[in-house]
């Protein structure tokens, strides 16, 4: 069995442990850390992300984690004791019924996904070391060498580099960056516990406070816990007190609170000039660091890990050529442009993100409705058949998601079942026909039959077929009965023969 190390165990690093593990492939997860952070920083989870934690089948232990309230949404006010309860929330509502089997039902703190994401990649057979960390790298064609600060040296057919924004393999691949770096201000992401709806009654999910000596961002994280990103006093100091006195200030009331912990950072912007090098690849932060708002830095590196998992998995157990480990970069590194940009947009004017209505805004300025952002997007690779049509619209995701090469396969429950649920840990055949039973069967490629009107949704007639990824990424789709060409199609896009199809 292939020895695949990941370096870094945050929530990327074990979610690519997850997803490998699925395949079968168990790693070895390599943790600076003594233990998970207890810090929650990410929260807001997409629909996507908990589609894929769905494929590994933790839907309910990921839902049994999110932090609810009786108050959805975002208030603004000048201290949580100002808010005009009489105004309701402000919401963007990114779920649909129609869009996805997935609806996020509150905050989703990395801490919390963690807790899940580390027993059950130990459960589906990864090892995972805390307080050691990757200090080189060395690599030939055969595999490479990982060195871990214990003094071991660790001989790997592939490492995943899932250690984050200062990522030491990266560094160690010699791959370069583009970006800004770090920008902005610095912050203080303060974690403290304290009674606040027995002081104020419900709360809602986050609260922006203005109040001018103690600007920010009041966010509940569960269990009478609550985060609150400020500044930094003026002169960069700051003590639990301190933090304590601030937040006293954004709640506009003396309620007693402890502060458990407090994370300085800055936002930062910095991709990866490769997400490949040889046998080595980048996932997460480690791959890109993008700015916070449109909470797209996570759901962008739990996309990465799922992204390589399955194409690491084929190729090894023998189902896919090296080849398609290229389309890793091919596509990833495409979408990291697309959402840094996209980020860099709402960091410029947040209502393109938190205003769902804002669409000619949106439009003008070249930004994207959030969901098209995190599932209505387009690969184009060597893994996708194409040609890949362009997006119909950047704010209707129903209308993006129509059965094109490229697109994520469009949901719909029939018989209680999603189609995302039809694909399975391989390429799967979504027809309404039997005509291509017996190509697929001699491909060992499972066929889902799905009739009535669902054909003509995806663009097909009712003897056309889709080849769906592991992913639910639309690898090829035929627009009428055209078995002949499935094996050459499925050899090219699992990178097993160079060339065109015909
Ligand atoms: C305050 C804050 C708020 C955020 N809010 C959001 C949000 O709302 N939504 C969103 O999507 N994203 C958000 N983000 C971004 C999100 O936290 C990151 O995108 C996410 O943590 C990236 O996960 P990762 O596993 O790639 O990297 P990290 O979480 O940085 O994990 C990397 C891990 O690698 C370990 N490591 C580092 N070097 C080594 C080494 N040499 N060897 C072994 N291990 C090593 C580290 O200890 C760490 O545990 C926020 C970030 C911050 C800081």
């Amino acid at each position: 069995m292939s020895q695949v190390v990941i370096a870094g165990g945050g929530t990327v690093g074990l979610a690519t442990a997850v997803f490998l593990g699925q395949h079968g492939i168990p790693a070895l997860v390599v943790e600076r850390r003594t233990r998970p952070s207890v810090h929650p920083r990410a929260l807001g989870i997409s629909p996507r992300t908990l589609e894929l934690f769905r494929s590994a089948g933790l839907s309910e232990a990921i839902d049994a984690v999110a932090v609810r309230s009786a108050v959805p949404g975002k208030a603004d006010a000048r201290t949580v004791a100002e808010i005009d309860r009489t105004q309701p929330s402000r919401a963007p509502r990114f779920a649909g019924g129609d869009l996805s089997p997935e609806t996020p039902r509150g905050h989703y703190s990395q801490d919390r996904l963690d807790s899940v994401l580390l027993p059950a990649a130990r459960e589906r057979g990864a090892t995972i070391e805390f307080g050691v960390a990757v200090t080189g790298v060395e690599q030939d064609a055969e595999g490479v060498d990982v060195e871990l600060s214990d003094g071991r040296t660790v001989r790997a057919d592939y490492l995943i580099g899932a250690d984050g924004v200062n990522t030491a393999v990266r560094g160690g691949l010699g791959i370069g960056t583009t970006g800004p770096g770090e920008i902005g201000d610095p912050t203080l992401n303060i974690l403290f516990g304290a009674d606040l709806v027995g002081h104020f009654g419900s709360m809602p999910m986050m609260i922006e406070i203005s109040h001018p000596d103690a600007p920010g961002m009041l966010l509940a994280v569960g269990e009478g816990r609550w985060v609150f990103h400020t500044k930094p006093p003026a002169d960069g100091r700051f003590t639990d007190e301190t933090c304590a006195a601030t937040i006293r200030t954004a709640l506009g009331a003396d309620v007693p609170l402890e502060v458990i912990s407090v994370l300085p950072w800055r936002a930062t912007i910095r991709m990866a000039d490769q997400f490949r090098s040889g046998r080595a690849f980048l996932v997460g932060d480690a791959a890109r660091a993008i700015s916070p708002l449109g909470a797209f830095g996570l759901n962008t590196g739990i996309a990465d890990a799922h992204n390589l998992a399955w194409k690491l998995a084929m190729v090894v157990t023998g189902k896919a050529g090296d080849r398609l480990l290229d389309s890793y970069h091919e596509e990833r590194h495409a979408i990291a442009e697309m959402v840094t940009e996209q980020a860099m947009l709402r960091l410029a004017n947040p209502r393109l993100h938190w205003d769902p209505a804002a669409v000619a805004e949106r439009t003008a300025a070249g930004a994207w409705y959030a969901p098209m952002v995190t599932m209505g997007y387009r690969y184009e690779s060597s893994a996708v058949m194409g040609p890949v049509p362009p997006l119909p619209s950047t704010e209707d995701v129903v209308a993006s998601l129509d059965g094109a090469p490229g697109s994520r396969l469009r949901h719909r429950w029939i018989a209680g079942v999603s189609t995302l649920d039809l694909v399975g840990p391989g390429f799967t055949l979504l027809t309404g026909s039997g005509e291509w039973d017996d190509a697929a069967r001699a491909l060992d490629l499972p066929v889902m039959r799905i009739g009535g009107d669902w054909p003509e949704s995806v663009g097909i007639d009712d003897t056309g077929a889709l080849l769906v990824r592991p992913d639910a990424f639309i690898a090829w789709r035929s627009l009428k009965a055209d078995a002949d060409t499935l094996p050459a199609v499925l050899a090219a896009v699992t990178g097993r023969k160079n060339g065109a199809v015909g």
